[in-house]
């Protein structure tokens, strides 16, 4: 791959996490606005419940991330730890299992010998990391980075509904405001996620409307249950 291809795979990546993010963001807290607004809840309340469940969701989003970047970062270092060690005491054997894995690309033993002692003797462990263990050097793990991204992505997600609420100020035709917007930013959202990967406009968008329309329901239907046997 080459090296421009490599930082466009890799900013994909950081993009679509991103707009996954905002995703959550944006269906678990309308979802959660349209569940205590069918349960009859005052302006005030559903607009407290929001902005909870943005904080909680941002913070949760944040410390899931983080916990499984760094057991990543971690495991990583215990790997590279490890083939250090048999690259000291096991050189020959590291060296064939290198040389292995080039014939298996594809390349004649001898060659593939060949380039094995030459990338050792340029660097044995990155060429370990990279063709053994597949520890590309640029992905390096940033769990605090990670985190941050994914707390504010969600945060953006989840202020759309919540400036509906804050605007609309009134609960009469809030259910409706916000499945209706929400299904737009969510139709947005799917879109510029299929458009990024390269994946199907149509199916992309249509797939997480659709389980954000399930998601409003069930929580529609939950509020208001709850809001007839609580009152
Ligand atoms: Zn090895």
């Amino acid at each position: 791959m080459r090296h421009s291809e490599y930082h466009r795979a890799h900013r994909i990546g950081w993009l679509r996490a991103s707009v996954l993010g905002a995703n959550d963001g944006l269906i678990s807290t309308a979802s959660l606005i349209i569940g205590v607004t069918a349960a009859h809840s005052t302006h005030e309340a559903i607009l407290m419940t929001g902005i909870a469940g943005l904080v909680g969701g941002a913070m949760s989003m944040a410390a899931g991330e983080y916990v499984s970047v760094s057991s990543q970062a971690d495991t990583e270092a215990a790997d590279l730890l490890r083939e250090s060690i048999e690259l000291e005491t096991d050189h020959e054997n590291e060296l064939k299992e290198l040389a292995n894995i080039y014939v298996g690309r594809g390349l004649t033993p001898d060659l593939a010998s060949q380039v094995a002692v030459q990338l050792t003797a340029h660097d044995a462990l990155g060429s370990h990391a990279t063709d053994e263990l597949g520890i590309i050097e640029q992905m390096n793990a940033r769990p605090t980075q990670a985190a941050l991204a994914s707390a504010a992505t969600f945060a953006l997600g989840a202020s759309l509904p919540l400036l509906i609420t804050y605007t609309v100020n009134t609960t009469s035709n809030l259910l409706l405001y916000i499945s209706i917007s929400t299904l737009i930013f969510l139709a947005v959202l799917g879109g510029l996620a299929a458009k990024i990967g390269g994946a199907n406009l149509w199916v992309g968008t249509a797939r997480v409307a659709c389980w954000g329309l399930f998601a409003m329901a069930i929580t529609a239907a939950t509020g208001s249950l709850l809001g007839v046997v609580v009152n």
